[in-house]
């Protein structure tokens, strides 16, 4: 279900759009030190993991905006790139899912399909596990989900919890409900994964 999601070039085209409206609403915020005017600021990205096709409707950039005044870079949330990671934030948790639950045969296959170093997948599991879990956005946000989480199996244990809200797109939910962690002063606990 989840990796068709995160297969699909449409999919992307929806993430870089809500991407476009996270980023005008901070635009339209001015800088959060002096009320100074945004100006566009790009990072330049090249999400990895992504066919062809699906790169090209997911865009190679992170919106950033530096403000006029102060230069103070403000960064909006994403659903595309989760910190500083090489693969798009779809595949980060696609596949550690899957990993957490050990998934079924045809699902593993599709993992390696995807070719994603071993040593990577295995970083990935331990953010989910020692550092997302430390996080105070995970302190704070933990509270929503009764019964409690199983943290061991996360992500996978988060995404069932969207599916079973019935929500129709789980792996869209989840992107969008841990955007705040994208934003920069956030970031200091996404460490670089390759
Ligand atoms: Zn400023």
């Amino acid at each position: 279900m989840c990796h068709t999601s995160a297969r699909n070039p449409d999919f992307y085209r929806l993430l870089l759009r809500i991407d476009q409206d996270f980023a005008e609403q901070t635009r339209s915020q001015h800088c959060r030190r002096c009320r100074g005017v945004l100006h566009s600021a790009r990072y330049r990205r090249k999400p990895r993991g992504l066919t062809r096709q699906a790169r090209a409707e997911c865009g190679d950039f992170r919106y950033s905006f530096c403000c006029a005044e102060c230069r103070r870079r403000t960064t909006p949330f994403s659903v595309r790139f989760l910190g500083r990671r090489v693969y798009v934030a779809a595949i980060m948790v696609v596949v550690s899912a899957t990993r957490a639950c050990a998934g079924t045969a045809a699902a593993m296959h599709q993992l390696d399909e995807l070719g994603v170093p071993r040593a990577t997948i295995a970083q990935w599991r331990r953010w989910w596990q020692t550092d997302f879990v430390s996080t105070p956005f995970w302190t704070l946000g933990r509270a929503a989900f009764v019964p409690p989480v199983e943290t061991v199996q996360a992500p996978a244990s988060l995404l069932e919890r969207f599916a079973a809200a019935l929500q129709p797109d789980p792996l869209l939910c989840l992107l969008r409900w841990l955007s705040p962690l994208t934003r920069s002063s956030a970031m200091s606990t996404v460490h670089e994964g390759r």
